[in-house]
């Protein structure tokens, strides 16, 4: 039985950092989400994929108790995604979409899958993420939703929708700002909540996340690397880290809520180091409890002693 839900996107990206490039390697929402929460948690994809797609590449998934069977082979081609960044790795520019199978999916969640306490609806058509809440048995399930601007800009009516749905957002900032029309994030955070969510995770790259809800705000830096090679994934492999480890705390408490921001956060870290899903494929549990404890320290300090 799984405990986190994702559907999202499974993808074939071509990217250009300053440092390389990759084409056709393995990318997509659901798939970065994936491979980050499933070092914590048993978790169910619903997707689609074409017959392209060579599904032995992510077999290694079910070693982590991943369940791939919501995966759906349709008639066509897989998403593609080809964007680069240039020296701001902040700013991810897209070349070319390509929505393939997307275009006509109609997503299934299998009857097992329904009965999961958590839910993230990783960036997708709007219309497909609120068509898998309507199929969500569990009436307490957490619902987490991400989006990205080729939806804002495109179906914005349908994704206010969702987000009136949903228990979280995590976002970016500078889609935040899109949405919110707000410059100030606090500002566009609260704006957002006011149509239903009660916690907002703005995703900020190298300069962290910041998390409101209606009792508090949290910050945490991104953790200081050396060598970032390409940020593809890092907000998905954040909200991974994130939705994994809440779902294996089994529970939203402030302080869960906190840690599970940190585990996102180490989680991203690792991602960045390499292109496509790579890093994360072959990491283990010591190097993630080693990041945590290094992170940790960066973010300890004392009570002021002045007189
Ligand atoms: P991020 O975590 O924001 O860097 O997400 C990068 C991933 O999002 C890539 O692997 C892409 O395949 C995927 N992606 C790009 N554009 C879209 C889109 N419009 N809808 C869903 N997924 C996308």
């Amino acid at each position: 039985m799984i405990k986190l839900l994702v559907i999202g996107t499974v993808a074939y990206d071509s990217i250009e950092t300053p440092f390389g490039k990759a084409d056709n390697v393995l990318g997509g929402s659901a798939l970065h989400f994936t491979n980050a929460a499933s070092f914590f948690t048993d978790v169910g994809i619903v997707a689609t994929v074409g017959k392209d797609f060579n599904l032995s590449d992510i077999e290694f998934l079910k070693a982590r108790n991943v369940d791939l069977s919501g995966i759906k082979i349709d008639d066509g081609k897989t998403f593609r995604w080809e964007g680069k960044y240039g020296y701001d790795l902040n700013q991810a520019i897209t070349l070319k979409t390509e929505l393939n199978v997307i275009e006509t999916f109609k997503p299934h969640v299998p009857g097992d899958f329904s009965e999961a306490d958590f839910v993230f609806l990783a960036n997708i058509d709007p219309v497909l993420q609120s068509s898998v809440i309507d199929q969500i048995k569990k009436p307490s399930a957490v619902v987490v939703l991400d989006t990205m601007n080729f939806w804002i800009e495109n179906k914005l009516n349908e994704l206010i929708d969702v987000i009136k749905r949903v228990d979280m957002l995590v976002i970016n900032e500078a889609e935040l700002r899109e949405i919110s029309k707000e410059h100030n994030l606090v500002k566009g955070a609260r704006k957002i909540m006011a149509y239903g969510p009660s916690c907002i995770v703005v995703k900020r790259g190298e300069y962290g996340v910041l998390m409101l809800n209606r009792e508090e705000i949290f910050l945490a830096p991104a953790f200081p690397l050396e060598d970032v090679f390409d940020p593809t994934g890092a907000g998905d492999t954040f909200a991974g880290g994130f939705m994994g480890y809440i779902a294996n705390m089994g529970n939203t408490s402030p302080e869960t809520l906190k840690q599970a921001i940190i585990m996102g956060t180490v989680m991203a870290s690792f991602n960045v180091e390499d292109f496509s899903i790579n890093r994360l494929k072959g990491l283990n549990y010591a190097e993630i409890r080693e990041r945590y404890s290094a992170f940790k320290k960066c973010l300890q300090f004392g009570d002021i002693t002045l007189e």
